[in-house]
């Protein structure tokens, strides 16, 4: 059942970062439910006849997108149903529109994100004309240190979700947290993007906060 007083909580946070997101340039947007969110993306933020690539993403799973996306009205890089991964990662940062969920959301309009391989962060960071990202206001923390500390507390939910044959996919602890190497081509730990800034390219990044609890 929903509680009252984090709804509340998550409506104020999410609604100042919004604005704190908008003083850095971002086109930032706050919707109260995924559904609200997900009208927003088709109605306001991504036009038709476009090519669009895609960040893995829970919230992106969540928000039910895959469908409308692949129907006539979009070109989309299919990151889900192609035969070389890789190669539609690479096709993907020349997309019109790259959405993606995020991993970490400072209240003073930082983004951080962690990567594997790196094709995610290179999207956000550069090659796509325009960003969407979606996140529920559980991405929210107050400073870029706790963004950080952030990322790497959950990449061992990220590793269990793709399969990555780490230790921590089984016991839910960083290795390096526990003093051991992780030094394994599997390693999720790879690539970190700090995002300070969107103003260099105006009109580039949109940021939609839902206030619900979305991923992880
Ligand atoms: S550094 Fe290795 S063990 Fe630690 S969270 Fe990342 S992938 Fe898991």
């Amino acid at each position: 059942m929903e509680n009252e007083f984090r709804k509340w909580f998550g409506e104020k946070r999410g609604r100042k970062a919004a604005e704190v997101f908008k003083e850095k340039g971002w086109t930032a947007y706050y919707t109260e439910t995924l559904e609200e969110a997900r009208e927003l993306l088709f109605a306001s933020c991504l036009p038709p006849n476009v090519s669009v690539g895609l960040g893995g993403s829970e919230t992106l799973k969540a928000m039910n997108i895959l469908a409308e996306l692949r129907t006539e009205k979009y070109r989309l890089y299919d990151r889900y149903n192609c035969p070389d991964h890789f190669e539609v990662c690479r096709d993907s940062l020349m997309a019109d529109y790259f959405i993606t969920g995020a991993n970490a959301l400072t209240m003073r309009g930082e983004m951080v994100n962690l990567d594997c391989s790196g094709s995610r962060v290179a999207a956000m960071a550069y090659g796509p004309r325009h960003i969407i990202v979606v996140a529920g206001v559980n991405k929210l923390v107050d400073t870029l240190d706790e963004a950080i500390t952030r990322v790497r507390s959950i990449a061992p939910m990220n590793c269990r979700r793709n399969g990555h044959k780490t230790s921590c996919a089984e016991t839910g602890i960083c290795a390096e947290k526990l003093g051991l190497d992780c030094n394994i081509p599997d390693r999720m730990c790879n690539q970190l993007l700090i995002t300070f800034n969107a103003q260099k390219f105006a009109g580039k990044y949109h940021l939609i906060l839902v206030n619900e609890d979305i991923g992880f």
